[in-house]
């Protein structure tokens, strides 16, 4: 099935209604879209790292635009602007978790026209998860995520770690999921560097020339470094390419359930994004420069705090709604 990709050209019409490319788009300075492939998604393929037995849709010069972990509002409103500016579009992988602590951000990628995908539950490394465990994760990461979108989204997954088990990747196979790995890793989770990022991901690029890029859009140095990127990409003569799939995916009842069971209880508490919960650590770095340090100084109300929930450790920080977008 692994074929089974349309190649349709910008701005063309999609069968499953994806929004027409703006007009913006074809100015000489923005990146715009090249092309919009549209993935048949039947059997579970699998796409990125050709060496590894992915199959490779790219055509030398493009690539695909992919923000895992997210949405965390500050950082994704901001990868969301830099987008915008280049009228271009990327493909969102979102952890369960946080697509419940903040529907409403799920609902604002969407409505700009990017592909929302899953990235399971709670991040977890389904490498060496017993089966059942496995399939709640994969499952209730679909269902959290569309409930939290309120509309059917795309069959598109990403493992966590990127570190797929047989077992998983053959249940993938048979719900009709695909799986996206990557090519060009942008290491933002380990600077707060936006140079840094930008540096790592262009040096790969120089190289290769095409792939599936990986940002996470919880990462501050992916929000800053992002519109610098992509004024390179586009100096470079670089083009993105947009994924979308040909059926939206079907999530399972039992799992639809206990997500929405889940929103309105954070809904209920009036203050849902004060429990939200990382699941991936933010890129280290001077904690004095780190933006939750300078509003703490200020006085930040207690409510405004969100918890990140690394691998082995627990850190709070205060939540933003608008630090990078004034
Ligand atoms: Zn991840």
């Amino acid at each position: 099935m692994v074929g089974c990709v349309c190649l349709l050209l910008c701005g063309g019409p999609t069968a499953h209604g994806a929004p027409p490319v703006e007009a913006c788009a074809t100015s000489a300075d923005k990146l715009g879209l090249s092309r919009i492939v549209e993935v048949d998604t039947a059997g579970g393929p699998l796409f990125g790292r050709v060496a590894s037995g992915g199959y490779d849709f790219l055509a030398d010069g493009e690539v695909v635009l992919t923000f895992d972990d997210g949405p965390l509002r500050p950082y994704t409103r901001a990868v969301l602007k830099a987008l915008a500016q280049h009228c271009t579009k990327a493909t969102f992988f979102m952890v369960g978790r946080m697509a419940v602590a903040d529907p409403a951000m799920v609902r604002e990628v969407a409505s700009q026209g990017h592909t929302v995908a899953s990235h399971t539950w709670s991040h977890a490394k389904l490498q060496g998860l017993a089966a059942d465990k496995a399939k709640d994760e994969i499952e209730l990461g679909f269902s959290a995520v569309a409930q939290a979108l309120g509309a059917p989204m795309a069959p598109f997954f990403r493992f966590p770690y990127l570190r797929p088990s047989p077992a998983s990747v053959d249940y993938l196979k048979t719900r009709n999921v695909a799986s996206f790995t990557i090519d060009v890793d942008s290491r933002d989770f380990r600077t707060r560097d936006a140079a840094a990022v930008e540096k790592t991901v262009l040096t790969q690029l120089a190289g290769r020339r095409k792939g599936i890029i990986l940002f996470h859009d919880i990462q501050p140095s992916t929000a800053h470094a992002l519109p610098s990127i992509l004024e390179e990409l586009k100096k470079r003569g670089l083009k993105v390419v947009h994924i979308v799939p040909k059926e939206t995916a079907a999530t399972l009842a039992e799992y639809d359930a206990q997500a929405a069971k889940i929103i309105a209880q954070k809904m209920a508490a009036k203050d849902p994004l004060a429990s939200r919960a990382l699941t991936w650590p933010q890129s280290s770095g001077d904690p004095e420069r780190l933006p939750w340090a300078v509003h703490k100084a200020a006085g930040a109300p207690a409510q405004q705090q969100a918890t990140t929930e690394a691998t082995n450790k627990r850190a709070t920080v205060p939540w933003y709604k608008q630090w990078l977008v004034p």
